[in-house]
C-alpha cells in the first residue's frame, strides 16, 4: 500500500531529490502536503508534479500568488506560519523534514505524532534542541530515519551490533572546496568560491557549512543525539571521493562501513522506505573503476569551525544551541559579503564565549528557541565589528 508523505522544504535541494524518488516510485507514495519558504511558483509546480493535496508557503505575502498558481487544480493552499503547521498536521505516515536551518525546527517538531516516521534531513533541529526533540520523539513513539548520508550509512552499520560494543562511529567529510587551499588563500575566498562544492550540489547554507567544515561539526552533534553516542565515541575522517559515508569500529576491531555513490537519492529512498529497499535506477558503485579511495585527518587549524563544534558538543549545556544560532547569522553575513571567511569562526567563538548562562541543556524546544533568538541577536550585534 502506498505510504502518505508530506515534504517540508519541497522546493529545495533535498526536496527536489525527494520528488525524483517519489516520481520514480509512483506506487509507493501518495503525497499529502508540500511546504516551501518563499517561492510560490516553484511550490505550485512541485505540488502539481507530485499530485499533492495541499501546499503551504511560509511567506504570508505570497498567498495570492500561490492560490492563483494552483487555481483549478483542486490542490488546497495556504501561506504563513499557521498554514505550514496545518500542512504538518494533516495525516501522513512519513514527514520528510528538509527545511534549511533552524527555521525547520518548529514545523519538524510539530510533525512528531504517534506512529509517524520522520525522515530527517534538517540537522539544525537536532543541533538546536536535540535532547528535547529526541525525548519528545521517544515519548510519542516516532521513528526517526536519517536522510543525511553519513547518518544514514551509520544507521545501517550500527544495526550490525550493540551500542555498547561500539568503540567509535566515524562520519566522513569530502573536505569541501578548500581542502587543498592554504589558510591565506581560504582567508580571501568569497561566497561564490565557498559554494563551489566538489562533490555535492546542495542549498546555499549547507554549502558554506561544508566549506568551513561546520557541517561536519553539526553532524557530530546530530549523530550524538540520533545514536546515543558520547562525544568520545564520535569522529570525523576526510574522504574526498565521498564513497564511504560512515564507519563503525567495534570493540573486537572489526569495522562496518556504509558505502554508496554520492547521490542524495540513495539515502532519501532509504529513509522513506527503510524496511524494504526500493529499486533505484541509478548508476552502481564500481569500486574497480574507482580503484582507489583516500582518507586524511581533518585540519582544525585551517577549519576552526570543526573544533568549535566539537568543543560545544563536549561542553554540552546550551552551547550547541548557541553555536548553531551564531553560525547561521555568520553564514548569512558571509554570503552577503559583510564579513570574511575566518570571521565566521571568530564570530561563532565570540558568541559561544560571551553568551551568558550557557550551562543548562534546553529542556524543551521552546526553551531552545528562546536561547537561539538571544544568541542570534548577540551575533548580529557583533557583525559590524567584523565588517570586511
Ligand atoms: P535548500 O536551501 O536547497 O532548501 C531549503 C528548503 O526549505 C526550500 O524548499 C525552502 O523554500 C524551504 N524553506 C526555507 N525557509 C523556510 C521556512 N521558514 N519555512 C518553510 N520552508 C522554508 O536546502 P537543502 O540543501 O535542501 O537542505 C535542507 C536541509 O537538509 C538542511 O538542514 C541541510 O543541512 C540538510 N541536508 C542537505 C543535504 C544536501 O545534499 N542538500 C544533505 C544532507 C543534509
Ligand atoms: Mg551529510
Amino acid at each position: 500500500m502506498a505510504r502518505s508523505l508530506t515534504i517540508l522544504g519541497a522546493t529545495g535541494s533535498i526536496g527536489r531529490s525527494t520528488a525524483e524518488v517519489v516520481v520514480a516510485q509512483r506506487d509507493a507514495f501518495q503525497v499529502e502536503a508540500v511546504v516551501g519558504g518563499h517561492d510560490a511558483r516553484a511550490l505550485a509546480e512541485m505540488a502539481k508534479r507530485l499530485g499533492a493535496r495541499f501546499a503551504a508557503l511560509a511567506d504570508e505575502g505570497a498567498a495570492a500568488e500561490l492560490r492563483e498558481a494552483l487555481a483549478g487544480t483542486g490542490i488546497g493552499s495556504g501561506a504563513g506560519r499557521s498554514a505550514v503547521l496545518e500542512a504538518v498536521d494533516r495525516p501522513a505516515d512519513i514527514v520528510l523534514a528538509a527545511i534549511s536551518g533552524t527555521a525547520g525546527l518548529e514545523p519538524t517538531h510539530a510533525a512528531l505524532k504517534p506512529g509517524r516516521c520522520i525522515a530527517l534531513a534538517n540537522k539544525e533541529s537536532l543541533v538546536c534542541a536535540g535532547a528535547a526533540f529526541m525525548a519528545d520523539a521517544r515519548r510519542l513513539g516516532v521513528e526517526i530515519t536519517p536522510v543525511d548520508s553519513e547518518h544514514n550509512a551509520l544507521d545501517h552499520a550500527l544495526a550490525a551490533g550493540r551500542n555498547k560494543d561500539v568503540e567509535k562511529a566515524v562520519i566522513t567529510a569530502s573536505g569541501g572546496p578548500f581542502r587543498t587551499w592554504t589558510r591565506e588563500q581560504i582567508a580571501g575566498a568569497n561566497a561564490k568560491q565557498a559554494s563551489a562544492h566538489p562533490v555535492w550540489s546542495m542549498g546555499s547554507k549547507i554549502n558554506i557549512d561544508s566549506a568551513t567544515l561546520m557541517n561536519k561539526g553539526l553532524e557530530l552533534i546530530e549523530a550524538h543525539h540520533l545514536f546515543d553516542l558520547e562525544p568520545e565515541r564520535l569522529d570525523v575522517l576526510v574522504h574526498p571521493e565521498a564513497i564511504v559515508h560512515g564507519l563503525v569500529q567495534w570493540r573486537d576491531g572489526a569495522v562496518t562501513a556504509g558505502l554508496a555513490l554520492p547521490d542524495m537519492k540513495v539515502p532519501i529512498a532509504n529513509a522513506l522506505h527503510d524496511e524494504v529497499r526500493l529499486f533505484m535506477d541509478l548508476p552502481r558503485l564500481d569500486l574497480a573503476a574507482i580503484s582507489r579511495l583516500t582518507f586524511e585527518r581533518p585540519d582544525e587549524v585551517r577549519f576552526p569551525c570543526l573544533s568549535l563544534a566539537k568543543a560545544a558538543l563536549q561542553a554540552g549545556g546550551a552551547l550547541p544551541t548557541i553555536l548553531n544560532a551564531a553560525n547561521e547569522i555568520a553564514v548569512e553575513a558571509y554570503m552577503a559579503g559583510q564579513i570574511g571567511f575566518y570571521a565566521i569562526s571568530e564570530l561563532v567563538e565570540e558568541v559561544c564565549s560571551t553568551y551568558p548562562g550557557s550551562g543548562n541543556v534546553p529542556a524543551t524546544v521552546t526553551e531552545a528557541l528562546v536561547i537561539d533568538g538571544e544568541a542570534r541577536a548577540l551575533a548580529r550585534r557583533l557583525v559590524p565589528a567584523k565588517h570586511v
